[in-house]
């Protein structure tokens, strides 16, 4: 996850989404359209929604003024990502699907013992696609999307971190059905830094503590659900109150061979492949790289004809080449291989013992 993407969180409503017409797509199982989570969806907001592409739902909440500046710096965007998007990671995509998709669709199913779970943590070397299922998550449902890292928590004056982890949870609710995702949220349990970082986080984690547990009061009383994901690329730093809300644990590995192969294929549906690329031996050459690892080696594969193309040659040239004419130089097995040679994976494999260990201790499946 880079600091970028953490950055650039989003909210996005779920008439936004749905007025695309996104219907859900099927995860191992049978499941029912996008629309019927329209039904859950108060259908004022919806019709404001789909008027001007943007949510106009009322914020009662306290501290409008934190409220509006969250809703500012996580910017409205549509995730726009779907299940197929997401290479393999078919087991992930069962649990989440069970977790996470179904109580959104029939709230009144999960009750009492079968309420849903608090929260949901996807944990996992980086770039293995936790964030890319938590917005295929809420792309497919139609819910709105609320993308959030623990920076955007963190307030500059006393007490602020708190109002805006409690702003939080006001604004998914107004805005409900919700998935609030927040991204590396075990540096909330991080002890570094000085005494009064400590302190801040001391009191952000105690508030997000006391709104986890309200989640289900709010799902059970008013019908509309406000579900959390968590990602983490260091599961062993929560702490154990924060882990026990956390209550189904998913493993995102690396990609196996299959899921190499899809993912190398997802990358370059659009680009003109030459005759004798061979996917399988590009899939085989690449054992413990991430799927981001992957997605780079498609990258700088695909940039290889153009490098060819240009080398040597002067400015003046290089812009007299048609665009069209570049469009064409298929990616050959010669640029895979290269590319391949020169990215090396970033995920070392003590990084990967370490997850399985904490999988085997703590994870569901
Ligand atoms: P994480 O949140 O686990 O660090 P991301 O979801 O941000 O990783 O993935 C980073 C990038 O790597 C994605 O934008 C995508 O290009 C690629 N990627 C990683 N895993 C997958 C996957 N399973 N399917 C498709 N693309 C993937």
């Amino acid at each position: 996850i880079t600091a970028q993407q953490q950055m650039g969180g989003g909210i996005s409503s779920a008439a936004q989404v749905n007025s695309y017409g996104n219907t859900m797509q099927q995860v191992g199982g049978e499941l029912n359209s996008a629309a019927q989570v329209n039904n859950n969806v108060n259908s004022a907001q919806q019709e404001n929604a789909v008027k001007d592409g943007k949510s106009k739902v009322k914020y009662n909440g306290s501290h409008p003024e934190l409220a509006a500046r969250l809703q500012k710096e996580i910017l409205d965007t549509n995730p726009g990502v779907k299940w197929d998007d997401v290479a393999g990671l078919s087991e992930a995509k069962r649990i989440l699907q069970e977790t996470v998709v179904l109580p959104l669709l029939m709230p009144e199913y999960f009750q009492g013992i079968r309420r849903p779970w608090r929260g949901v943590l996807m944990f996992g070397p980086p770039g293995t696609g936790k964030t890319l299922l938590a917005k295929a998550v809420a792309t497919e449902c139609g819910t709105t999307f609320m993308n959030i890292s623990c920076s955007s928590l963190c307030g500059k004056w006393y007490g602020e971190s708190e109002r805006l982890t409690r702003c939080l949870f006001e604004l998914a609710r107004a805005h409900a059905p919700t998935i609030i995702f927040i991204d590396e949220i075990d540096s909330l349990c991080s002890t570094r830094g000085s005494a009064t970082e400590h302190e801040t986080s001391r009191r952000l984690k105690s508030e997000l503590l006391v709104q986890i547990d309200g989640l289900n009061n709010s799902n059970s009383t008013s019908g509309k659900m406000v579900t959390l994901l968590a990602a983490t690329n260091f599961p062993g730093n929560i702490d154990e109150a924060l882990r026990r809300r956390l209550e189904k644990r998913i493993y995102i590995p690396l990609p196996d061979f299959e899921n190499r192969k899809e993912l190398i294929r997802i990358n370059l549906k659009s680009i003109e492949l030459a005759p004798g690329v061979d996917i399988e031996q590009v899939a085989q050459k690449t054992e413990g790289y991430s799927g981001d690892d992957l997605t780079n080696i498609c990258r700088d594969a695909s940039f290889n004809g153009m490098r060819r193309k240009i080398a040597g040659k002067p400015i003046d040239e290089i812009k007299n080449i048609m665009k069209s004419e570049m469009l064409k130089i298929p990616v050959t097995m010669e640029d895979f291989l290269e590319a391949v040679d020169k990215i090396k994976p970033t995920v070392s494999s003590g990084d990967i013992q370490r997850h399985e260990k904490w999988y085997s201790e703590f994870g569901s499946s």
